[in-house]
């Protein structure tokens, strides 16, 4: 006889009657719960396995992000000192704009205006009435520098733009000033002069002014009549000033013209204003001098 250890349920129902073999249910059962444990821990390692690299792929990319975010920021300290560095180059070309414009002649409305000068037609004679009556060369002697040009140019720190109707010369108080060419003071006086300081003020002939402002001390009286070379005043520090300095101003029909092409203008160089200050016309003004001289 075989020695059966199965067990087996007999249910009864009123139509008949049912064997059921628990041993074999428990088996299966047990089949799925091991299957589905396997399953389950298969699924657990793959999603582990996953997630390692999905975690090791991000940092990956956040070292990368990092890196790239440490080089952007070591470029953006580069570029900022590029920049700081161009805005100190932009404002020391812009002092120098207006000169380089002036000298080839592009800033100006009136070009139309200028003939060409017949330079070689012009005499000894007449260059010398030039030289006595529109202002040339330095109205001092001595001077340790230009200390600010005429011209518009940016401030570096102030970060505006603003226009010096002058040129500044650095000079000792009391350094002598002289006429740049003859003519009639039209003002000396030793007040505040709207921030100019001790000024004088020189009306010349064909519409020409020059100003002399800062001084220390003024050496002639409103309406007297200098000539070119004439001593007028000493420098100073007056007014609105940072130091001792001259501050000297070419005028056109009131207009401020830069100072610096006159201060260069002499006998030697008498050709070099015609194309240096274009706002005047210079063929018609030696014309006028022509007729003046017949
Ligand atoms: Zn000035």
């Amino acid at each position: 006889m075989i020695f059966d250890r199965r067990l087996v349920l007999m249910i009864t129902h009123k139509d008949g009657s049912k064997f059921v073999n628990v041993s074999m249910v428990f088996r299966q059962v047990t089949l799925y719960v091991v299957l589905f444990f396997l399953s389950f821990v298969f699924f657990i390692i793959l999603s582990i396995s996953v997630f390692r690299s999905e975690i090791a792929d991000i940092n990956a990319k956040t070292m990368l992000i990092e890196e790239r975010n440490e080089t952007m920021i070591l470029g953006n300290a580069i570029l900022n000192d590029e920049m700081n560095q161009r805005l100190q180059e932009i404002a020391l070309a812009s002092d120098k704009i207006d000169t380089l414009e002036n000298e080839i002649g592009v800033n100006n409305s009136n070009d139309n205006l200028v003939d060409r000068v017949d330079v070689a037609s012009i005499t000894g004679a007449q260059k010398a009435f030039f030289m006595k009556f529109i202002p040339n060369g330095y109205p001092l002697e001595v001077f340790s520098g230009i200390t600010d040009p005429y011209g518009t140019r940016f401030h570096p720190v102030l970060r505006i733009v603003r226009q010096h109707t002058g040129t500044d010369f650095a000079a000792k108080i009391g350094t002598p000033v002289y006429a740049t060419a003859d003519g009639v003071v039209d003002l000396a006086d030793s007040g505040w002069n709207g921030g100019y300081g001790k000024l004088v003020k020189i009306t010349h002939s064909f519409g020409f002014k020059t100003y002399y402002a800062h001084l220390n001390e003024v050496l002639i009286k409103s309406g007297s009549f200098v000539k070119k070379g004439q001593l007028i005043a000493k420098t100073g520090n007056t007014g609105i000033s940072t130091g001792p300095h001259l501050h000297y101003e070419v005028r056109f029909l009131e207009q401020p013209i830069n100072p610096m092409n006159f201060a260069q203008w002499d006998m030697k160089n008498f050709d070099s204003i015609f194309t240096k200050e274009r706002s005047i016309a210079w063929q018609s003004l030696l014309t006028t001098i022509n007729n003046l001289m017949d």
